[in-house]
């Protein structure tokens, strides 16, 4: 069986201030034994989170497809590692859409981050109008064929569907809707790579909270989530790890 994964993604948020919530969020996970829980915050609280963590898994948002170089202002992936990361997420929408990464691009992210040794979190998800288009699951698989390297340990790559149009608005797709995707998902994993892909784990993300998480969390083929505005704090991730348990 899959273990179940709840991954916090805190984008541009967090002071060093903000560590006493992660010290928080790792001290209650551990009371559930059977969930994965990461915090991904902004790289500077990278090492800092680390320091105050001991043990708690942390990661980055994003890295560079090389592993050193001449390129202003990124961050590669074996930096991640030396500093204790053991996680970092690719393809994120907010990448994707903001940063013109394109498919090729989170491909390359993804196999620098398995090179340095780190889990992988590869995100897709489709934008408003081809989910009203009922294109939704062509879209969502054309962005795993473009973006998931070929090689790797199916326990170090998970996958998180993140629908565009949920993400920080509240609105989420039903739960059959997200079964749907996610069984998608998991048959095109299956034609491509086999058994592995039983193995590997497909989050959901997009508006989860606290009151939702126990059904999302309970679909068909979702493994866990990627929780952005509802993973800050304790007071709204706890719960969110505790319905995964
Ligand atoms: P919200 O949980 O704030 O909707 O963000 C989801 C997300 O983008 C996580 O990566």
């Amino acid at each position: 069986a899959r273990r179940k994964y709840v991954v916090g993604n805190w984008k541009m948020n967090g002071l060093t201030g903000a560590l006493a919530e992660a010290q928080a969020i790792f001290a209650a996970a551990a009371d559930h034994p059977g969930v994965d829980v990461a915090i991904c915050p902004p790289f500077t609280l990278i090492g800092p989170m680390v320091a105050a963590a001991p043990g708690g898994a942390v990661g980055g948002q994003d890295c560079h497809s090389a592993a050193s170089g001449a390129f202003t202002g990124a961050v590669a992936a074996p930096m991640l590692a030396d500093i204790g990361a053991r996680v970092v997420i690719v393809g994120h929408s907010e990448r994707r859409e903001g940063c013109g990464e394109s498919d090729a691009d989170v491909r390359a992210k993804a196999e620098a981050g398995l090179a340095a040794g780190l889990a992988v979190i590869l995100c897709v998800g489709e934008p408003r109008a081809v989910r009203e288009s009922g294109g939704a699951i062509e879209f969502v698989l054309s962005q795993i064929a473009g973006s998931v390297p070929d090689d790797f340990d199916p326990l170090r790559l998970a996958i998180a569907y993140e629908p565009i149009w949920a993400i920080g608005t509240g609105l989420v797709p039903t739960v059959a809707d997200v079964a749907a995707m996610h069984g998608a998902i998991r048959g095109a994993l299956a034609a491509r790579f086999g058994d592995a892909a039983e193995e590997m784990r497909i989050l959901y993300g997009g508006s989860v909270n606290g009151d939702n998480a126990a059904e999302l969390l309970g679909a068909r083929d979702v493994d866990g989530a990627l929780v952005g505005g509802a993973s800050l704090t304790a007071a709204k991730f706890v719960p969110i790890v505790a319905a995964a348990a």
